[in-house]
């Protein structure tokens, strides 16, 4: 299946730097100072949570929750604050289920602390992968069991959506002007509430390729074309673009809330540590450990297989 494992991960590599990019202009000038001049290492390290999964085997999980597990909408059996869903489920069977939501409010609790510190290397680290699992939870296959279409014969689907769809279109068509990042109160009401709206938009995203697909013969569904200077076969141009038309922009419209739901976590976790001035941080340099890490990373990256649930 060639370069259909390109897109193994959520969002892509190039949907999770966008999505970073993108979310420090929604921020107020007092965090602007501090995010701004450093924007290429928040979107380059949008993706290191990802890169982790290639070396732990705890990390596979953060990113998804298959919601259609606990029964249908609004899914009230299963508590929706960490320690209630322990004592209602065992802890293996939410780990096996995934535990995006959750593990979103431990980040945001490390980011809180960082900037509480005023450690400029936490805030950049902490504030780049908090990005990477709060857009993860807006993908509608990072909701639900049937995540690569592999119960439906659809294998591919989820870097068909979350990936080929954007790099085919994010650049050049979509619309990323958002307005501003906003406080939230209750960020984990805030991000069941978007996970809820991925899993529901999980059946439109199966079944619309579905319908699309009895309409393309094989050989126009696929296609060899070029990808960063390589030749590889993937999902048609003609068929992305006539599955972004059918879905009517759901693909953006999630892209942007993702970026919206970035930006104004950023900003919850700063006001929540007191808004401490950023004027003056600079990332002037990382401790040996932390450019240790990210090297491990890095590594682990290249040379590993991934550990736990895969999409290509
Ligand atoms: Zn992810």
């Amino acid at each position: 299946m060639l370069c259909l494992s390109c897109y193994a991960h959520a969002w892509g590599f190039f949907g999770h730097q966008k999505i970073n990019y993108h979310a420090v202009f929604l921020l107020p000038p007092d965090m602007l100072v501090f995010f701004k001049p450093n924007i290429d290492f928040l979107s380059a390290h949008a993706v290191d949570p990802d890169k982790r999964r290639y070396l732990l085997e705890q990390e596979g999980p953060r990113h998804y929750i298959d919601l259609d597990h606990y029964g249908p909408a609004p899914y009230s059996s299963l508590p929706r604050d960490w320690k209630s869903a322990l004592a209602a489920c065992s802890e293996d069977s939410l780990l096996r289920y995934g535990i995006g939501p959750w593990w979103i409010q431990v980040m945001l609790e490390r980011l809180t602390l960082a900037f509480r510190a005023k450690d400029p290397e936490r805030i950049l680290q902490y504030a780049a992968e908090l990005g990477h699992y709060v857009a993860d939870i807006h993908v509608p296959l990072h909701a639900c069991s049937n995540h690569n279409g592999q119960l439906t014969g659809q294998h591919g689907i989820h870097g068909f959506w979350e990936s080929r769809v954007p790099e085919l279109l994010a650049e050049k068509e979509w619309d990323f002007l958002i307005g501003q990042a906003s406080y939230c109160k209750d960020p984990l009401a805030m991000v069941w509430n978007r996970v809820i709206q991925s899993a529901a938009g999980a059946d439109t995203v199966l079944q619309t390729e579905k319908k699309l697909r009895a309409q393309f013969s094989s050989d126009q569904v696929y296609a060899y074309e070029e990808r960063k200077g390589q030749l590889v076969r993937q999902f048609s141009s003609a068929y992305t673009l006539a599955y972004d038309q059918l879905l009517a922009g759901m693909v953006e419209r999630r892209m942007r809330a993702s970026i919206e739901g970035v930006a104004s976590l950023w900003l919850t976790a700063w006001v929540n540590a007191g808004q401490p001035p950023l004027v003056s941080l600079s990332r002037t340099s990382f401790t040996p450990q932390a450019v240790l890490s990210l090297q491990q990373l890095e590594e682990a990256y290249k040379n590993n297989r991934i550990k736990g649930r895969e999409h290509d």
